[in-house]
């Protein structure tokens, strides 16, 4: 069976990200690139990444329409299989990053006690808003799993949800509330034994 995991790669190292991301290929659906990684080594890690597997660039892109678009097109250049953005910033934007992204994921709400503030009273639209203009899928907290079931339903897409360990989150329990994919980063990259480490947790499938 595929497995189920995307590898948060936030390490600001390239060597050891390489490393790392070699070491448990086969393991993980996907490498989750992000601005730790990207900030301290440059965005052409995105390509040495993608050598070793599929890569999804999270920078959560939030722009206007334009600049989002081309921030995506840069990316997928660089061998991104597909990028994540916010849904906050609303349908114009969507539509352009769905021109140039090849698998495009949407927040619909967030892990962190600030979700609340502002997202979580209109991540249920923006659930709606993903599935209208053709997203691949949603991006729902473990750390709320009645809320990938919620958001799930309401989107009909994949759910990806990060929050699993560290945050307190459940792989089995999102997975029973309808994730996907799971996206873990430190209770893996952190481990004394990273492989074994996704070897247990895809156990408990
Ligand atoms: O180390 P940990 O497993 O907590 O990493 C979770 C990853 O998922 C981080 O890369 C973080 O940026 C990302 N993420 C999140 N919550 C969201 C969206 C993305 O934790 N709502």
């Amino acid at each position: 069976m595929e497995s189920n995991i995307i590898l948060a790669l936030d390490i600001e190292d390239k060597e050891k990200a390489l490393k790392m991301a070699t070491e448990v290929k086969g393991l993980v659906k996907a490498y989750k690139v992000g601005y730790p990684l990207i900030l301290s080594t440059g965005s052409s890690v995105v390509k040495e990444v993608s050598k070793i597997g599929e890569v999804i660039v999270d920078i959560k892109i939030a722009d206007i329409p334009d600049v989002s678009r081309d921030i995506a097109k840069n990316l997928t250049e660089q061998g991104a299989q597909g990028v994540i953005m916010q849904g906050f910033v609303g349908r114009d934007v969507v539509r352009e990053v769905r021109k140039e992204a090849r698998n495009l994921y949407i927040v619909a709400e967030m892990s962190h006690p600030g979700n609340t503030d502002f997202i979580s009273g209109n991540s249920e639209k923006i659930a709606v808003m993903a599935k209208e203009e053709g997203a691949d899928g949603i991006v729902a907290p473990a750390t709320h799993p009645e809320r990938i079931r919620a958001l799930k339903k309401i989107s009909g897409l994949k759910a990806l949800s990060p929050g699993i360990g560290t945050q307190g989150g459940s792989y089995k329990v999102a997975m029973d509330n309808g994730a996907d994919y799971l996206i873990i980063g430190r209770s893996i990259t952190l481990s004394s034994d990273p492989k074994q480490k996704i070897k247990e947790l895809l156990s408990q499938r």
